[in-house]
């Protein structure tokens, strides 16, 4: 049996996006005269309709706007039910992706969860999802009276 899951095509616009996963990296398409990130691809900036945009890594780093537990797999092999979120990366406000949230039970997840990118690799295509980002370390006040 031969299943061909929707793998996204690989063309030269959207390249840098679909393999950055093989280092680590979620890139995406920066206007390299005002900074603004181009996504989904174009080849002019949407801010500056400037011409030169090139792709640059983000953080990875992101927050759960809003999400929905499918029941149907996209790819072979993936297991239902899972998380389908728009986050939304800390970079440029209104810098979404549609993915999926991983490694951690539907239920959990919520609106303004923080998240990380993750790559799952098929074939040469490296799909970015997003588990739960560990908790920044809890800092102690800033205790009056100290210091000087
Ligand atoms: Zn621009």
């Amino acid at each position: 049996m031969t299943q061909t899951g929707p793998l996204p095509e690989i063309d030269e616009t959207n390249r840098h996006f679909w393999t950055g996963g093989a280092e680590g990296e979620l890139r995406f398409l920066r206007c390299q005269d005002c900074g603004h990130y181009v996504h989904p691809p174009r080849p002019r900036c949407a801010s500056c309709w400037g011409e030169r945009v090139e792709p640059e890594a983000v953080s990875g780093d992101a927050v759960v706007q809003t999400f929905t537990i499918n029941h149907q797999p996209w790819l072979p092999g993936m297991e239902v039910p899972f998380v389908v979120a728009i986050v939304e990366l800390p970079e440029q406000a209104g810098l979404r992706l549609t993915t999926g949230v991983i490694d951690c039970a539907p239920e959990d997840v919520h609106i303004g969860m923080p998240v990380r990118v993750t790559f799952e690799q098929h074939d040469d295509v490296f799909m970015p999802f997003f588990r739960p980002a560990e908790r920044p370390a809890e800092r102690p006040a800033d205790r009056p009276g100290e210091g000087a």
